[in-house]
């Protein structure tokens, strides 16, 4: 069920019955030493892929960059500025809906795109109040939530966590066939925000907020993965 792999006669005719549309939002950012710089968007797009089969759900091809500015410091990282971000959500959305969708569920995968998501919708919202938006920051689910506290604790961290990296080693194994280990140490815990890039990179010098990933594993990220699958489709259904 996801557009990119469709044909346009195919689009037309699932909008004849249902006019609900998921959009993958993530981000294409460095992730602490050992994680990967696609986290947040892999983590976005799989979820996506899953909730849709699971609802009969049609999924748009994922926003794979988002705010990440703050990262900018870290080769391999890649971001948009609040008020661009803001635009590309927009004209995303309402593109599709000027084709008769009506009903978007967008499953995020960064904390930085919150405040930037909650500004688009608002936007959108005030000239279209027939429109339908949801905002699925995955990692915020209670049933995720719970099982990152109870396994990881303090160690999940609030920047590559050991959630969100258990999930890339699940859905991605190969990639870390190869990667090295690293030494890890606690870092700050509260800090200023929002930082610049020097100043982040300053503040975590490896790119980690908090986390221990060295607690990440891929049977930790099957159970995560499975919970936020479920939470999310049930969510989405009743709407
Ligand atoms: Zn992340």
């Amino acid at each position: 069920m996801e557009i990119y792999l469709m044909t346009w006669p195919e689009v037309e005719s699932y909008l004849k019955n249902k006019k609900h549309l998921i959009l993958p939002v993530g981000s294409t950012e460095q992730h602490g030493p050992t994680g990967l710089i696609g986290t947040d968007f892999l983590t976005a797009w799989d979820l996506a892929k899953a909730v849709g089969k699971k609802t009969s759900t049609l999924v748009a091809s994922p926003l794979c960059y988002g705010m990440a500015l703050h990262h900018m410091a870290f080769p391999g990282s890649g971001a948009l500025k609040p008020s661009t971000y803001i635009q590309v959500v927009k004209e995303i959305i309402q593109g599709y809906a000027d084709q008769g969708f009506r009903h978007f569920s967008l499953i995020n995968g960064h904390g930085g795109n919150i405040p930037s998501l909650q500004a688009a919708f608002s936007e959108i919202l005030s000239s279209n109040q027939d429109y339908t938006l949801q905002l699925f920051n995955w990692w915020h689910l209670s049933s995720v939530t719970d099982y990152e506290q109870k396994n990881f604790g303090d160690a999940n961290g609030f920047h590559a966590t050991c959630g969100e990296i258990s999930v890339t080693m699940t859905c991605y194994p190969q990639a870390y066939e190869k990667k090295k280990t690293f030494e890890f140490f606690p870092t700050v815990k509260k800090t200023a925000w929002p930082l610049s890039p020097g100043q982040f990179r300053k503040t975590f010098p490896d790119g980690r907020m908090g986390s221990d990933p060295r607690l990440a594993s891929a049977q930790h990220g099957q159970v995560i993965f499975e919970r936020a699958v479920d939470e999310i489709s049930q969510r989405l259904m009743e709407t």
